[in-house]
């Protein structure tokens, strides 16, 4: 990901997918001047004590980037990467995949620059609270709430909030989601980014009359998003002949075996018998029906995407493909399904926490996923009518419904 902290745009990255809309007379100068720079950033130095007596300083950011649909909201993520400029680019995307699920709620992004490997439990948990108390003036249930990313799980949660709940001096679940569900956590939400994202991929096979039964995926990431994601196409079917995580990349055209898949990642290493092991670019470039990213961004970018074979690419991670990447792939013929839609799965079952939290009356797994299934589904058409009025890609299409929903609240308010 690129990033220019000198222009106070969000990230280069962005404002090339802003540009591209401008330049495609899809928004105007001035709506693309109002979303290059978010609301409100805050950076803290904060310390912690390690298992040894020492005391370390760690940088962590939050960016609340727009609320005028509601709260900011967004994951926190721990990566010794994390900078300020990609908190903003993520929060920014925040703020457009709330918009296009149509969920009440802004956008915001959280970061801690940390190597979790590094840590012990012990560790990690003072880490977290001290970046709770570092940042808690700024969130809230009505402010900013943020949840899990990439490298937090519901554990980390339960202790932010814990520690949230200490400085009001009352209980409010609400302020974090994606929590555990015996605080107040919601059924469905530890595998709702990659329910979303294969109810869209489901929705978009409907429309190109294409059967879900046979198809070839490859999934770039086993994380929570990508072994969810996994699990839940191969029961509908599909052929998963690729997976990878961090430390190794397995590929079988004539498929692995998911059960044994998702074995080996909860015993710790990533493994699969009768599998070849690929370098991480010709694994991507291998042939299939459906890429699915589900690791980190900048998978697929001018450097890569010419040998991409896929049909379609299912982006669970976010920003996995490139602006320029992603054009091109377009105009292959490629269905590049983006972020905003693909994993707005995880945001919109924190929200059905929030609500959940907010009347203190907890649903059935069924009834989230129903909910969660409604939600994607107008998500998805709106999305997909959008694209064939105006010819144009998903992505552009999500972007432009987004930012159109965000601006009627912006004007609504009077502040645009
Ligand atoms: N971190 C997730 C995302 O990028 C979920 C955020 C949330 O639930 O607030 O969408």
């Amino acid at each position: 990901m690129v990033v220019d902290e000198e222009t106070a745009l969000v990230s280069t990255e962005s404002a090339v997918f802003l540009q591209k809309l401008v330049d495609k007379n899809l928004i105007s100068e001035s709506e693309k001047q109002f979303f290059s720079k978010p609301r409100k950033m805050l950076l803290v130095n904060f310390p912690a004590r390690l298992d040894d007596g020492s005391i370390k300083l760690f940088s962590g950011y939050r960016v609340q980037y727009n609320t005028a649909r509601g709260p900011a909201k967004g994951g926190i993520r721990f990566h010794q990467d994390v900078s300020f400029g990609e908190v903003k680019l993520l929060a920014f995307l925040m703020s457009l995949k709330c918009a296009v699920a149509n969920i009440p709620l802004g956008g915001g992004k959280g970061g801690v620059e940390i190597d979790p490997r590094k840590y012990s439990a012990g560790e990690l948990e003072r880490i977290s609270r001290a970046y709770i108390n570092a940042i808690k003036e700024i969130i809230g249930e009505r402010k900013d709430i943020p949840a899990p990313d990439v490298n937090t799980n519901g554990q980390v949660m339960a202790w932010m909030l814990d520690e949230y709940e200490k400085f009001v001096g009352e209980k409010q679940p609400g302020v974090i989601t994606g929590k555990p569900i015996a605080v107040g956590g919601s059924h469905g939400r530890s595998y709702s980014t990659a329910l979303g994202g294969v109810i869209v991929l489901e929705k978009l096979l409907e429309r190109l009359k294409m059967q879900p039964k046979g198809q070839r995926v490859i999934i770039q990431g086993f994380g929570n998003a990508g072994s969810h994601a996994a699990r839940l196409l191969a029961e509908r079917g599909m052929k998963i002949i690729g997976a990878s995580d961090s430390s190794t990349t397995l590929f079988n055209e004539s498929g692995l075996d998911v059960a044994e898949l998702l074995a080996s990642k909860g015993a710790g290493a990533l493994f699969a018998k009768n599998a070849r092991k690929l370098s991480p670019a010709d694994f991507l470039e291998q042939e299939c029906d459906i890429l699915i990213p589900a690791a980190l961004s900048d998978a697929i970018t001018g450097a890569n995407e010419g040998r991409i074979k896929a049909k379609i690419v299912l982006e669970l991670a976010n920003a996995p493909v490139s602006p320029g990447a992603d054009e091109k792939l377009f105009e292959k013929g490629v269905f590049v399904i983006p972020d905003i839609l693909a994993n707005a799965g995880g945001v919109v079952v924190s929200y059905l926490e929030g609500v959940q939290n907010a009347s203190n009356y907890y649903w059935t797994e069924k009834v989230v996923n129903e909910k969660l299934d409604e939600i994607m589904t107008q998500a998805f058409t709106d999305v997909f009518d959008e694209s064939r009025r105006k010819n144009i890609s998903f992505r552009n299409a999500a972007y432009v419904l987004a930012i159109n929903r965000i601006l009627t609240a912006e004007k609504l308010r009077g502040n645009y």
